[in-house]
């Protein structure tokens, strides 16, 4: 099975155009163990967000694909809605600039093809998908920076 390595992604935005299928079977998810709970979250804010609301002119997204949930104060829960995701990877970059990292790129194995030789990989400036076993068909950040 193809899968990204976060630790090698360089957040390009071509995993939401690459694919065969569309939308991209390439999803955002979220490592809740790493994530700080930040009010200020840089991979769900603009940088030039006027408030810090989920008003849809405040949020990177481009689909609003990202959930903001209260959880006490100042912490709040964030989760990828996956049928708005489209890999484009913009929140990656944000959180991956500022925050833990916590945000990155997958392929969903319930979406993927799993074809024979995957579009992005062969398009991937950073050569950071490759086959991996379907024993173990996702890497999943457990702590910043490290899968
Ligand atoms: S094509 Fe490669 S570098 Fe670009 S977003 Fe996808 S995995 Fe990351
Ligand atoms: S910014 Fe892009 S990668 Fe992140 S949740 Fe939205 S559509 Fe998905
Ligand atoms: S293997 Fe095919 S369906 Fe899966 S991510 Fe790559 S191009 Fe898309």
């Amino acid at each position: 099975m193809w899968q990204i390595d976060p630790d090698r992604c360089t957040r390009c935005g071509r995993c939401a155009t690459a694919c065969v299928l569309s939308p991209s079977a390439v999803k955002a998810v979220h490592a809740a163990a790493i994530c700080g709970y930040c009010d200020l979250c840089t991979g769900f804010f603009r940088t030039e967000a006027p408030e810090l609301s989920t008003a849809a002119e405040n949020q990177l997204c481009p689909f609003a694909a990202i959930k903001r949930t209260f959880v006490e104060d100042p912490y709040f829960e964030y989760a990828i809605d996956e049928s708005a995701c489209v890999g484009c990877a913009r929140c990656v970059q944000g959180c991956s600039a500022y925050g833990n990292g916590s945000l990155f790129l997958q392929i969903r194995h319930d979406r993927c093809a799993n074809c024979n030789q995957c579009r992005i990989a062969a398009e991937c400036p950073s050569q950071a998908i490759t086959r991996v076993p379907a024993v173990a068909p996702y890497r999943i950040k457990s702590r910043a920076g490290k899968t």
